[in-house]
């Protein structure tokens, strides 16, 4: 073979440019290996790993070090035995059940699930004839009957907007005895307070746009289950749907982990805080919080800062949310920073159906995410907010 000639600026650049020798400084960070592919220094190399049950990563669509990296603490938190980063939660959420369903099939959901995981099962679900039937987490007469003769039951558990706590346990051995395949969405509570594989359930994902990620800076998902469950997902969907996490977001995901418990304890005394005292103030009709809710269902052993506050009528939703300082207007929940977001808002939104209007979420409902800036400051923006609210009108 004919050496290269080095001598030319433009080729000895470019050889300069092609190719780098990795180096293993032990860092403390692991590093963000932010590569689409990995090169095999033989064709013997890569055949042998074709054919390798534990194959080292050739393509990051399909595997990543960091991505891996942040899949592990995932399967250690979880419980589980695998796990697989997405590139958003509804990636993980839309993996994890096309894995399962045919055409014809019948899936379960409980009320109240995620607005975009609704409008996958009234939209896409139905384009590929799968029915889904809704049923009230709580209602255990209900939910008994629900699952027979269904593929999949797909769970949220504290729910959106209503915060509905289920007992998950009950609900995973009611749809295992069903032969249905059980799914939960377990952003809300995080693996710091609710940990559903422990409870029998077959796949938990995750929004890890919200706790996981905790600083509002990166959208992610991840599914954890069994062996079994996520070499399903892998095997049928993963790499063909491609919505695969990326490393500089796994990287981020990492950061935010090891902070995550001692987040989530700042989190739920100030939510607790907070929703206690709206709970005693007379222009409030109800605070919809799992812990005022009654006794936390097994397995649930703590609650985040998510929860919906209901205003009585005399209370202007517009006037009382642009008088927050503090609290800013937006969507998302599960970082730093407090928000609010208003039913009333919700239902507005055009793009296809609306689980808040279909789901009958009261419209003097607002939900509120409970940030690090401290529970007084916070109750002191909601009481002055209240009063402009009282202002009435719309
Ligand atoms: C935000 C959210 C999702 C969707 O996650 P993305 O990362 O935005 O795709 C799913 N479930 C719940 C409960 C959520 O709040």
């Amino acid at each position: 073979m004919n050496e290269p000639d080095a001598s030319d600026p433009m080729i000895a650049a470019t050889l300069a440019l092609a190719h780098d020798e990795s180096e293993d400084y032990a860092p403390v960070v692991p590093p963000i290996v932010q590569t689409s592919l990995f090169t095999f220094p033989s064709y013997a190399a890569m055949e042998r790993n074709y054919t390798d049950p534990k194959p080292r990563p050739t393509y990051s669509r399909v595997g990543n070090p960091t991505v891996r990296a942040f899949e592990e603490k995932m399967i250690a938190l979880e419980q589980g035995e695998d796990a697989i980063g997405f590139a958003s939660g509804m990636a993980a959420i839309s993996s994890s059940v096309l894995a399962f369903v045919s055409p014809g099939d019948r899936v379960v959901c409980v009320r109240h699930v995620y607005p975009d995981a609704y409008r996958l099962f009234e939209t896409f679900l139905k384009r590929m004839n799968i029915s889904v039937d809704y049923v009230d987490g709580n209602d255990l007469g209900a939910v008994e009957q629900a699952p027979r003769g269904a593929r999949l039951f797909y769970m949220e558990s504290p729910t959106s907007w209503m915060m509905q706590a289920h007992d998950v346990g009950a609900l995973a051995r009611l749809a295992r005895a069903a032969g249905a395949v059980s799914v939960i969405d377990n952003s809300w509570a995080s693996p710091v307070f609710q940990k559903p594989l422990t409870l029998g359930c077959d796949i938990v994902v995750h929004s890890a746009s919200k706790y996981i990620g905790g600083h509002s800076d990166t959208v992610a998902g991840v599914a954890v289950g069994s062996r079994e469950a996520i070499g399903a997902v892998r095997s049928r969907i993963c790499p063909y749907l491609g919505g695969k996490l990326a490393p500089l977001d796994g990287w981020l995901l990492l950061r935010g982990l090891r902070t995550l418990p001692i987040r989530m304890q700042a989190i739920e005394s100030a939510a607790l805080s907070v929703a206690r005292k709206l709970a005693e103030h007379p222009a409030v009709a109800a605070v919809h919080h799992p812990r005022l809710a009654g006794a936390l269902p097994d397995g649930l052993t703590g609650t985040s800062g998510l929860f919906s506050v209901e205003f009585d009528g005399g209370i202007s939703i517009r006037h009382f949310i642009d008088a927050l300082k503090l609290f800013k207007l937006g969507v998302s929940w599960g970082g730093h920073e407090s928000l609010a977001m208003p039913a009333k808002l919700a239902r507005t939104q055009a793009n296809g159906p609306n689980s808040v209007i279909d789901f009958d979420v009261p419209e003097q409902v607002v939900r509120l995410n409970i940030g690090l800036e401290g529970p007084e400051a916070l109750w002191r923006d909601l009481l002055h907010a209240i009063e402009s609210g009282k202002k009435g009108g719309d």
